[in-house]
């Protein structure tokens, strides 16, 4: 039997970079048997064992990291040193999730409570099995590796499908990991399209699907996943909102912001898409941004777009924010795929695409506003709620800001820094997702919580739950809740 392949592509060459099979139903469906039969050796391992080759699994990518990030480099198209960083932030997360597991997960007395006392009772975090993690192309390792990570660690084998613009870089890291545990096939990955995905999704011996992508494939995955009630993570896009309030420090927030939004070319989840200043620092905040986004040059400071048909979009989105607004950097001529140059444009109506919709591009639509409390407003009317940003001096109103911004995640006085943090969760709200990765809630996220109630000794004349219960037993226990819970506090 002939394996049909594809190509991976060199975004900003169109050279050739790898050639790897289109995994074919039936081959993911393999993948998943041998999964399932890592998964029950890897979860009887325990906690500690997985932690020591989770631990050499995390030396062996950092002694690849050169490698890793030539590899990224020519499949995503980002420059080399971002790539590397990029793998760093990885590597951090895998070395958290492994040495937190035990401790988020592991078995535990809890209390037990009045009523209860004649009780123990343990909680533990139990892995689930096969999981299945679909990831994306704009950060092909870091965003699979916030599942990856923390689904092993929590005793779960993985399968992973990268996305078609990157299956070599994903190959890669079910390579390596095969150096630190090499017994069974823990943690493989199956290359190929859309349907590979969509194989991986519908198979009901995967225990979870950890999908990060558009919302519209979101859907498509969930619908999959809902035939065999599969539950799943969704990390999808985002239009992020950066706050710049009246007593920012204004030549930070503009350095953050241009990095936020143009990085990456500006093909981040939690990248900077929308931009409301508040009228006091308007004006001095346009000058910081503008003065550094003329010294800015797409192919230099950052790469290409690694989508061909994302060009189109953005473009949709440039020409239609400059023919509403007032542009301040850039243009429709920015565009010249596949490179895109920082595009900066003023009161663009909320109602535009290039306001409303993801643009993933390194563009900005910036606005001015009464107050912080407008700023927010505006930031909170998008449909997307992933991360967001707010610029002030003073902690306790940025904070409060922050604590009123509809996203998963919000950062003060720097960008995206809460994605550095491993014990801090990751996910956004509304079409941005539900589930959560990183930290202690993304270790839960890969695991069942199981609870044990064992009765140490019979409770002296309250045997409650049994066909030979006396009515006094029911009158002493309506006496204990009512001395415990019937007195009202006013
Ligand atoms: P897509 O939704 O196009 O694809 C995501 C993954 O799903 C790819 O591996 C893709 O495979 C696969 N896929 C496509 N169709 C199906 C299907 N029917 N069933 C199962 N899997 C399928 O997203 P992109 O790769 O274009 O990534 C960009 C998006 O990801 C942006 O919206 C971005 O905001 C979001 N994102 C969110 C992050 C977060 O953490 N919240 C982080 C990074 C990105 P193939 O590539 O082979 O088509």
């Amino acid at each position: 039997m002939t394996t049909l392949t594809f190509d991976s592509l060199n975004p900003a060459t169109g050279a050739v970079v790898g050639s790897h099979p289109k995994a074919t139903p039936e081959a993911v469906h393999e993948a998943v048997g041998r999964a399932e039969t890592a998964a029950a050796w890897w979860a009887a391992l325990g906690h500690a064992e997985r932690r020591r080759r989770l631990l050499d699994y995390k030396a062996v990518l950092t002694q690849h990291i050169r490698e890793l990030a030539a590899l990224m480099h020519e499949e995503n198209g980002k420059p080399v040193g971002d790539a590397t960083l990029e793998l760093v932030l990885a590597v951090t997360h895998l070395d958290w999730a492994a040495r937190n597991a035990a401790k988020v997960l592991g078995r535990r007395r809890v209390n037990t409570g009045m009523i209860g006392l004649n009780l123990a009772a343990t909680l533990e975090y139990l892995p689930l099995g096969v999981v299945g993690v679909i990831g994306p192309w704009n950060y092909p390792v870091f965003t699979p590796m916030g599942s990856i990570a923390y689904a092993l660690a929590a005793g779960n084998a993985v399968v992973f499908k990268p996305s078609e613009l990157t299956p070599g870089i994903g190959v890669r890291l079910a390579e390596l990991f095969r150096e630190s545990v090499p017994e069974h096939e823990v943690f493989q990955t199956v290359t190929g399209l859309g349907e590979t995905g969509a194989a991986l999704a519908g198979d009901p011996r995967v225990k979870k699907v950890a999908f990060t992508g558009s919302t519209a494939t979101a859907k498509r995955v969930m619908a999959a996943c809902a035939e065999n009630l599969t539950p799943i993570v969704a990390e999808c896009g985002g239009k992020d909102a950066f706050i710049v309030d009246a007593d920012a420090d204004l030549a930070a927030a503009a350095d953050a912001c241009l990095w936020g939004a143009m990085s990456n070319a500006g093909q981040t989840c939690v990248g900077v898409e929308r931009v409301y200043v508040v009228d006091a620092a308007y004006d001095g905040f346009m000058r910081e941004l503008t003065g550094r986004a003329a010294r800015l040059k797409a192919g230099e400071d950052y790469g290409p777009i690694t989508m061909p048909g994302q060009v189109d979009v953005i473009k949709r989105h440039i020409d239609e924010a400059v023919k509403a607004g007032r542009t301040v950097t850039g243009g429709s001529d920015a565009v010249r795929a596949p490179y895109v140059d920082p595009v900066i444009v003023e009161d663009v109506p909320e109602d535009s695409p290039a306001v409303r919709e993801e643009t993933f591009g390194p563009t900005i639509t910036v606005r001015r506003t009464r107050d912080a409390q407008e700023a927010l407003e505006l930031a909170n009317t998008s449909a997307y709620g992933l991360g967001g940003t707010i610029f002030s001096r003073n902690a306790r109103r940025a904070t409060e800001l922050a604590r009123l911004m509809r996203s998963g995640m919000t950062a003060i006085n720097s960008v995206i820094s809460f994605a550095g943090v491993p014990s801090l969760p990751f996910g956004g709200v509304g079409d941005s997702g539900f589930g959560r990765i990183h930290g202690a809630d993304g270790l839960r996220e890969f695991a069942r919580p199981k609870a044990i109630s064992r009765q140490r000794f019979a409770m002296p004349g309250m045997n409650i739950t049994s066909f030979t219960r006396a009515p006094a037993e029911l009158e002493r226990l309506v006496r204990l809740v009512t001395f415990l819970h019937g007195r009202r506090k006013r």
